[in-house]
């Protein structure tokens, strides 16, 4: 069947819930996915939309990709290999694997969004991020329509980062991941300051616990985009060097930071634009959330370029006060 693009609105398939024009073509099929890089070569792509803030109407197209399924591929007395279809949320996945005892992902629950967009940022949270389960992915190449298979190390997944972010962005539709996860006897990631607090009277945490522990934390602390428009984590913590973090201690006794290796700190940027003043701080239809420094939101009615300006005069106050320089976690469309 071929396929069509309709007109709707952006605020409706993003966690920010900003007004936008936009034509959407849906995507349920691989073969559908092809035609419709063929005839919009250009298209954006959107999973779950919880890390997009969009500007202005876009000039293509956007896909929203709604490929479900997941198949268990192998199973060894360690491991279960299962492949996981990019439009599956990714909080479904999670749910499915802790209610099959298997363990790696568990960290990761309540995290918005498909499946197909975990590896772009290599999604983390409470000690954990996807590229400690992932085994490889297939995706369609845009220049050649071919079905292309990566391997981890092809991914150079790092923190919020990978080459979908890099010299491969926009270059690949991802249609499918696969994880490998951890068959009993395995001790979950349970040493996060937050999980290791509310188990504190639990001397061998299951996966079970480990994932109820996570939502009970992330439901306490976190915005609901369902609630209040946002986005998550809008800037990634800045990782610096040593010699820098040495500098900002003399300066700022009381700030945090957390071994990244032997030359560099990654400084909670949370906490930076804490002592900016900005915590809590609202302009117009945009602000900061007063729990959480890290979290731009919508009050409603906010543009794409109100989130823009905020974030821009948030991260110039803190390259102004400290030196360090904030890079945003979302994407701008
Ligand atoms: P979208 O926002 O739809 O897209 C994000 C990017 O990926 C876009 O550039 C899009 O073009 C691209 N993309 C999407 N699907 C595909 C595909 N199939 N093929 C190729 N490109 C694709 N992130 C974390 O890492 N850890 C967290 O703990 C976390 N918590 C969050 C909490 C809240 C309340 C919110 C709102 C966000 C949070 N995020 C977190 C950010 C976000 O949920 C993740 O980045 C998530 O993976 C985005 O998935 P999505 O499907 O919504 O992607
Ligand atoms: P938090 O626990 O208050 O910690 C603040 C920051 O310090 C986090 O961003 C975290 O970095 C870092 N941190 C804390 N303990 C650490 C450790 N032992 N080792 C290395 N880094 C450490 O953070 P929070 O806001 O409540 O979020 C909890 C977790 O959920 C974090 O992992 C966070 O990344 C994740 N989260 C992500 C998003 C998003 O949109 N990306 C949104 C909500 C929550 P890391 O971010 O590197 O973990």
């Amino acid at each position: 069947m071929a396929i069509t693009a309709y007109k709707a609105n952006i605020a409706n398939h993003t966690t920010f819930g900003i007004d936008v024009p936009v034509r959407l073509v849906d995507i349920s099929a691989v073969d559908e996915l092809r035609e419709a890089l063929v005839r919009f070569p250009q298209a954006l792509v959107i999973g779950g939309g919880s890390n997009i803030v969009v500007t202005a109407p876009p000039e293509q197209p956007v896909l929203r990709i709604l490929l479900k399924g997941h198949t268990v591929l192998s199973e060894t007395p360690e491991h279960v290999t299962v492949y996981v279809a990019a439009g599956e949320q990714w909080h479904g996945f999670v749910e499915w694997c802790v209610q099959y005892n298997l363990g790696g992902l568990e960290n990761l629950a309540l995290i918005p969004g498909t499946t197909g967009a975990a590896p772009i940022q290599n999604i983390g949270a409470y000690g954990v991020e996807q590229e400690s389960c992932f085994v490889e992915l297939t995706g369609i190449e845009r220049s050649t329509g071919r079905t292309i298979t990566l391997q981890k190390q092809e991914c150079k997944f790092g923190y919020r980062d990978s080459v979908f972010k890099r010299e491969r962005a926009n270059q690949i539709v991802i249609i499918g991941v696969t994880y490998r996860l951890a068959k009993p006897p395995y001790t979950p990631h349970a040493q996060y300051k937050d999980v290791a607090e509310l188990l504190s009277n639990n001397r061998n945490p299951t996966i079970q616990d480990v994932f109820q522990a996570v939502i009970q934390i992330r439901r306490q602390k976190l915005p609901d985009p369902a609630e209040i428009g946002n986005a998550g984590s809008f800037f990634k913590n800045p990782i610096v060097s040593r010699v820098v973090y040495q500098e900002l201690k003399q300066k700022y006794p009381e700030l945090p930071s957390y071994h990244v290796d032997d030359d560099y700190v990654k400084l909670p940027a949370a906490w930076l634009i804490d002592r900016c003043g900005w915590k809590g701080k609202r302009c117009g239809a945009v602000g900061v959330h007063s729990r959480q420094a890290l979290v731009i939101v919508n009050y409603g009615g906010a543009t794409g370029n109100d989130v823009r300006n905020l974030a821009v005069q948030i991260a110039n106050d803190v390259y102004d006060t400290f030196g360090v320089t904030l890079e945003p976690e979302v994407s701008f469309w």
